[in-house]
């Protein structure tokens, strides 16, 4: 650690060794961080002051003499997460370690509602998520906000949602006079977020992924050496509009034959079912609707197995092509794909393998998400919470600590 390190950025760097390797002595934390041990005890003693970490239990594994642990305390402070889809709004609220606080979905179709009716009922759930979080004694430190579409972030405006039907939104300014929140309010591609989620600090084989989120469209967002790419506009990740099918259908951008048209939710329902099968209503919770295809398909229903496959057979090749681009360690299955993945692997780790030009896959697996539809929520949180590992200074202290008090 360079003697020219501000507080801030020792403070942080402290946070996010606890977040990334866990529970750690003073000793120990000054030895990995390259600090004096009374510089360690310093800055343990600031971010107890902010309530962000707490002392006590005594440090398994290390060398020499077991020290006091110190450890993230969740409790104090949240990060909201919320998701402008188009067949539902949904939040959560993750404590500072990551624990579900409050979760919440409600089904609504998008392209029967206004914009303002839509961000009506997300205000409404965000405001009951943040009235839980307050319930639980912890503070709000900013809420991220995952949208189906593409995103400048310059200026907070969905600048197109092609499959809400939504063009040129301000949604940052929108959300923001619903909610008068008193903290920041930033808004992304939920692909992105998606990615962001799945991304796990310090787990080697998390740092470079190309997730796919399926919804009604196809979201994706990739992750290179641990970090979110965004290209030249912040557009990076808008891989559902690849075309891998000219001639094909038309995508709800205008364009023929984008990978989305070929394996979003759209395409799998339009294969699996008729028009009037309660699994293609949007009115029906997409939990319920996704564990009725499962049933068939567990039951070998032939149209849903065919579909299934055909879908899993799309994704793998344009998988294969991003693969061939980026060489994820992992292609992950998340949104409406982890709760199908079971069926769709087959069919996709075969075009997948066809595809890829690189021996053995060049060590790309496909893993199926555990967070599904919640992995662009669980992203949104992710965000700002990152902000306080950044400078855990925005924290506001307990009303009990005294500022710059005794160390
Ligand atoms: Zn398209």
């Amino acid at each position: 650690m360079p003697d020219t390190a501000s507080r801030t950025e020792k403070l942080g760097l402290v946070l996010r060794r606890l977040r990334d390797q866990g529970p750690r002595s003073r000793a120990r934390l000054a030895e990995e961080l390259d600090l004096s041990r009374s510089a360690v005890s310093g800055l343990v003693a600031e971010l107890e002051d902010f309530g962000l970490v707490r002392t006590g239990g005594v440090e398994r594994g290390g060398l020499g003499r077991p020290g006091t642990a110190v450890e993230l305390d969740g409790s104090r402070v949240c990060g909201l997460g919320a998701e402008i889809s188009v067949n539902h709004v949904a939040t959560v609220a993750l404590d500072l370690r990551g624990r579900v606080v409050a979760e919440h979905r409600e089904s609504v179709d998008a392209s029967r509602l206004s914009v303002s009716e839509v961000l009506d009922h997300l205000a409404a759930l965000i405001a009951r998520t943040e009235d839980e979080v307050h319930a639980a004694a912890a503070q709000v430190v900013g809420l991220g906000v995952g949208v189906a579409g593409l995103v400048d972030r310059t200026r907070d405006v969905l600048t197109l949602g092609p499959n809400l039907g939504w063009r040129d939104v301000p949604l940052g300014a929108e959300l923001r006079g619903r909610l008068g929140a008193a903290y920041p309010v930033l808004l992304d591609n939920e692909g992105n977020l998606a990615a962001t989620a799945e991304a796990l600090p310090g787990d080697p084989a998390r740092q470079d992924l190309l997730v796919l989120f399926g919804e009604v469209g196809l979201g994706g967002g990739i992750v290179a050496d641990g970090r979110l790419l965004r290209g030249r506009q912040g557009y990076a990740g808008e891989i559902g509009h690849m075309i891998v099918d000219p001639g094909g259908r038309r995508c709800g951008c205008g364009r023929i034959g984008c990978w989305e048209t070929v394996c979003g939710l759209r395409a799998l329902m339009g294969a699996a079912a008729d028009p009037d099968d309660p699994v293609r209503d949007p009115a029906l919770s997409i939990d319920d609707r996704l564990a009725e295809i499962d049933r068939r398909a567990a039951l070998g229903d032939t149209r849903t197995v065919a579909a299934l496959d055909q879908v899993g057979g799309w994704l793998g090749i344009g998988a294969g092509i991003l693969t061939n681009a980026l060489n994820p360690g992992a292609v992950v299955l998340s949104g409406y794909y982890a709760a199908l993945g079971r069926h769709l692997l087959p069919a996709m780790e075969q075009q997948l393998a066809a595809g890829v030009v690189a021996p053995q896959v060049g060590g790309t697996r496909v893993v199926v998400s555990t967070l599904g539809f919640a992995a662009a929520v669980h992203g949104g949180a992710t965000v700002v919470l990152d902000t306080v590992f950044h400078d855990p200074t925005i924290v506001a202290r307990p009303p009990a600590a005294v500022p710059g008090g005794a160390r």
